[in-house]
């Protein structure tokens, strides 16, 4: 525990975040003194590369941690003293705590990820899924996807050697679950035999409208989880939702990361409820 927190976050583009108001609000709610910088690459003039720069000069600084974002998730596993074991696995960290100068990285992504699905689809089954989008959110939502149950996992994603790259990599990691890259021309089968879909592509945002597969595919009852967070009510959940299907927006998995990352670096437990009503005020 500390007297003043001074955390921060550190990636590309991420003025506009909605991690820093996260933090400090529910901090403010658990009468921590916390305050969040952002430490914009592009806007700083820097590469993704000096991000060990930033870093240096955060801890020099007193900080607490940093949570870290694209494109500098995998370049900090070389700058880090210690990595957490799930961070080690997933090979990406976004989170870096200052520990008496001692770097230590994690990975709450997917903590945030699986923690939606028990929370936002307690009855659902995770047998089966089919996720579509093999890319950093990607990976962190395949993680939470095998650790947390499913034991046939189908990666497609419009670039094959990527959904054969990730679903080798966990199958590394998860000898016993049966990970598969499925071709885009087997994606209809793949969603018709899923108990649910995980949509892990840019999709759904205003500059890539549309939807990434069929939705008549899906089997009734079938569960939909989007990672697209901006917006939260994306064309494929408003489809899904019209058919009847349980969903999953990718507000879970944003509030999740920051609940997570609050717990690690204070050490304290974060209100969940809170922190979601937040996000969705803001
Ligand atoms: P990325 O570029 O690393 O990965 C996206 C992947 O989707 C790529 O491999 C690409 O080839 C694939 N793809 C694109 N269109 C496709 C299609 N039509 N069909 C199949 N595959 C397709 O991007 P990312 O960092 O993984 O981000 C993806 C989305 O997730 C973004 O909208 C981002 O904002 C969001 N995101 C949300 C959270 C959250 O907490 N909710 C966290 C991280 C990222």
């Amino acid at each position: 525990h500390r007297e003043h927190y001074l955390v921060g976050l550190v990636g590309e583009g991420i003025t506009v975040s909605l991690t820093p108001p996260m933090h400090e609000a529910e901090a403010a709610a658990l009468g921590l003194d916390y305050e969040y910088r952002t430490f914009d690459l592009i806007e700083l003039g820097l590469r993704a590369e000096d991000v060990g720069r930033v870093l240096d000069e955060a801890k020099r600084d007193g900080f607490a941690a940093m949570n870290i974002t694209h494109p500098c998730k995998q370049l900090v596993l070389d700058l880090v003293d210690e990595l957490d074991a799930d961070a080690a696995r997933l090979q990406a960290a976004n989170l870096v705590v200052f520990d008496d100068g001692h770097l230590i990285g994690y990975n709450t992504d997917w903590i945030g990820f699986r923690d939606g699905l028990t929370v936002g689809l307690p009855d659902a089954s995770f047998d089966r899924v089919l996720q579509i989008g093999c890319g950093g959110a990607g990976a962190a939502t395949a993680y939470a996807l095998l650790s947390h149950g499913t034991t046939r996992l189908g990666l497609c994603d419009v670039d094959y050697q990527r959904a054969q790259n990730l679903a080798g990599r966990m199958q590394a990691l998860f000898p016993d679950q049966s990970i598969v890259a499925v071709p885009r021309a087997a994606l209809d089968g793949g969603i018709a035999g899923a108990n649910g879909v995980v949509h892990a592509t840019p999709m759904g945002m205003s500059h890539h409208p549309g939807v990434a597969f069929d939705l008549s595919l899906l089997r009734a009852g079938a569960w939909v989880s989007e990672v697209v967070y901006r917006p939260l009510q994306t064309e494929l959940l408003r489809r899904a939702e019209e058919r009847g299907h349980p969903v999953l927006d990718g507000g879970r998995m944003a509030v999740g990361q920051a609940y997570a990352s609050l717990q690690i670096i204070t050490g304290t437990v974060p209100d969940r409820a809170r922190m979601e009503r937040h996000f969705r005020a803001l």
